[in-house]
Formats: structure tokens, C-alpha cells, sequence
């Protein structure tokens, strides 16, 4: 069985309807970075924003 990971920009407070399923923490981090840096100015290779991401995770 695979452990799915799931991430809402709603999750981080964000007024956004984004949603990204993946088959683990690492793939998901890597479909999110792409999103969050468009459509949220965020810098995805900051750490700080890494750990809110990952944290938001579930
Ligand atoms: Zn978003």
C-alpha cells in the first residue's frame, strides 16, 4: 500500500482552491513548488517555506 500525501493551499491559510495528491512527501514537494512560486510568490528553496509546505502535508 502506498502512503498518498495530499496538500491544500487552503491548509497554509491561502484563499486558493489548489489541491495536489502524490504518491509520497518528496513527489508532492516537487508538483507544489511550481504552484506556490506562480501563484503565491512564495520561494519554494527557502527552508522556511519547505517546512510550512511539509507541514501541511497530510
Ligand atoms: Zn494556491
Amino acid at each position: 500500500m502506498q502512503e498518498q500525501k495530499t496538500f491544500r493551499c487552503k491548509d497554509l491559510g491561502l484563499a486558493c482552491e489548489f489541491e495536489e495528491k502524490a504518491e509520497n512527501e518528496n513527489e508532492l514537494m516537487k508538483r507544489v513548488e511550481g504552484h506556490v512560486q506562480t501563484a503565491h510568490q512564495m520561494n519554494p528553496e527557502q527552508p522556511e517555506v519547505q517546512e510550512k509546505i511539509r507541514k501541511a502535508m497530510r
